[in-house]
């Protein structure tokens, strides 16, 4: 599953121009919308909107991998480790950030980063790559996380001393972590480069991990702070950076021919709009918010059971949608 944070309708059609219509959506069969809005809020956060494809539920704005009630819920991650699949998550922001957290986490409030990493205790998650690597080791509480997943036999690896590019291939006995931050890695526009690469070490390494398939979530994090900062380049760099992870996915799947990819946003971030006199490759975006907003988010799928996610529906039918595709 790929998540586009901020990946709206707009953000689309921009990937689409910017890349001179050669875009990696275009070789998806199958196109659905979905509508994001949250428990509380027409427009939805990152955390109630990951929670609703991670444990199908509406939840308030902040509430990771909780219902309305506080209630933890049983992700999807969560329940493909319970069935002994492998799984994995990548990502370009700190790996607790809302996206991420919502999958493996249970806190009632997004910015509890260190008992949100505490909660990569409680699982068996294959691999793990993004940045946040000081909430693990310097911590409140003393507690060294990093130390103690490496006691659980984890290979942890560091953007302080060892760049991702020369890890060439994982060891499929032993779980992998690599930070790429000790908070938010940098963006794409200041050179980030490693998420098309990380998409491409998981997959082989988790389809080795188990007979039962994996469950990978990676999400291109940034396009959302494109929005927020009403930055085009950097919108349009992360937004490149997605397609180019994208197409690594697709190269896999279409060899493998037993994975269903899903490609969709948690929200719209900006309420963008391409503006006349923009060109191929060169376009002039106008934002109307630095906010959210409630647009219908596109989703994209290619591969077996694909075809489930035809039509128009709400966020939470993601789940649903996943674990009828499983078979589950
Ligand atoms: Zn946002």
């Amino acid at each position: 599953m790929l998540i586009g944070d901020g990946f709206g309708l707009a953000q689309m059609s921009a990937l689409m121009y910017q890349n001179g219509n050669r875009c990696s959506l275009e070789a998806f069969p199958v196109i659905g919308l979905h509508k994001t809005t949250s428990y509380d809020n027409l427009i939805t956060d990152s955390a109630a909107g990951a929670t609703a494809f991670s444990c199908g539920k509406k939840t308030y704005n902040a509430a990771i991998g909780m219902d309305k009630d506080t209630l933890a819920c049983r992700t999807i991650l969560e329940q493909a480790e319970d069935r002994q699949m492998a799984t994995g998550m990548v990502v370009t922001s700190p790996i607790t950030h809302a996206t991420p957290a919502s999958f493996i986490a249970h806190v009632p409030v997004r910015t509890l980063n260190e008992e949100i990493a505490e909660d990569f205790m409680d699982t068996e998650i294959d691999l793990f790559i993004g940045g946040g690597q000081r909430y693990f080791e310097r911590r409140a509480d003393d507690r060294n996380l990093i130390k103690e997943l490496e006691a659980k036999g984890y290979y942890i690896y560091s953007y302080f001393n060892t760049d991702l590019a020369r890890i060439h291939r994982l060891d499929k006995k032993r779980n992998f972590a690599y930070f790429s931050a000790d908070n938010q890695p940098v963006s794409a526009i200041q050179g980030r480069t490693y998420l098309p690469y990380a998409a491409r070490l998981a997959m082989p390494f988790l389809d080795a991990r188990s007979e039962k398939g994996f469950f990978l979530m990676i999400e291109g994090s940034q396009i959302d702070w494109g929005g927020h900062a009403k930055d085009a380049p950097m919108m349009l760099a992360e937004l490149k950076d997605f397609d180019d992870t994208i197409k690594e996915v697709l190269k896999f799947a279409a060899l493998d021919r037993e994975t269903l990819v899903i490609v969709t946003g948690d929200h719209e971030c900006g309420g963008v709009t391409i503006q006349p006199g923009s060109k191929f490759k060169k376009l002039d975006l106008a934002f109307s918010t630095n906010g959210h907003t409630a647009s219908l988010v596109p989703v994209y799928a290619y591969g077996p059971k694909a075809e489930l996610f035809r039509g128009t529906y709400d966020n939470t039918q993601i789940y649903f949608k996943m674990v009828e595709a499983l078979g589950w």
